[in-house]
């Protein structure tokens, strides 16, 4: 978990080849499903796309679907990590019902810590090198706002329950990873 920009896509990915498990990135699911091409855009398609070009969340009930499904591939029977969900309270207690229906847990939550300036400055950066529809000053701006509102809150639920793993995501990629793994180490060897 993070704010936008902190750096969670990008070490999602060496945290999953490190722990050899899937990642699984809602940004990444819905970012596939809106770029279906307008001949066979699905009504889904059209409406996820608009919410992220504005910087919303799409809903708990598709956003949760979609991660059931996913969970649900034979690829994240033995483990996996999340990337971008939970994002609500209604996502934390849908993930809870999904994971004691397969009869799994959770091992840790890994809070990615940035301050505001540099997380803009870095999405602003990315706007130039990717391209990302979503990261303009507006809909960063917006964004914030939302993770604010409605997610900031929930690292406290995952800190309650002692899962809690705080990084500091300054610095070098790799660095960062460095540490994410270490204090992941640590954390599991503590349980
Ligand atoms: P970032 O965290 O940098 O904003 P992401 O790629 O994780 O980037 O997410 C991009 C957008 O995808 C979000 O702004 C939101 O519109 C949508 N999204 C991703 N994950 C969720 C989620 N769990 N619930 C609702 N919307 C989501």
């Amino acid at each position: 978990m993070g704010p936008p920009g902190a750096g969670k896509g990008t070490q999602a990915k060496g945290i999953a080849e490190a722990y050899q498990i899937p990642a699984v990135s809602t940004g990444d699911i819905f970012r596939a499903i809106s770029k279906a091409d307008a001949a066979t855009a699905s009504e889904l398609a059209l409406q996820v796309k608009e919410i992220m070009t504005s910087g919303g969340y799409v809903s708990d009930e598709i956003t949760n679907q979609i991660v059931a499904e996913r969970l649900g591939q034979a690829d994240a029977a033995e483990g996996f990590l999340l990337d971008g969900y939970p994002r609500t309270a209604g996502q934390v207690e849908a993930l809870d019902a999904m994971l004691a229906a397969n009869g799994q847990r959770l091992d840790g939550v890994i809070s990615l810590e940035a301050d505001q300036d540099e997380l803009v400055a870095r999405l602003l950066k990315r706007a130039e090198v990717e391209g990302r529809a979503d990261d303009n000053e507006e809909t960063i701006r917006k964004r914030q706002q939302v993770y604010a509102e409605q997610t900031a809150d929930l690292l406290r639920i995952y800190s309650d329950r002692g899962l809690l793993v705080a990084v500091d995501g300054l610095g070098e990629i790799d660095e960062v990873s460095d540490r994410i793994t270490d204090a992941l180490d640590t954390h599991l060897n503590r349980e």
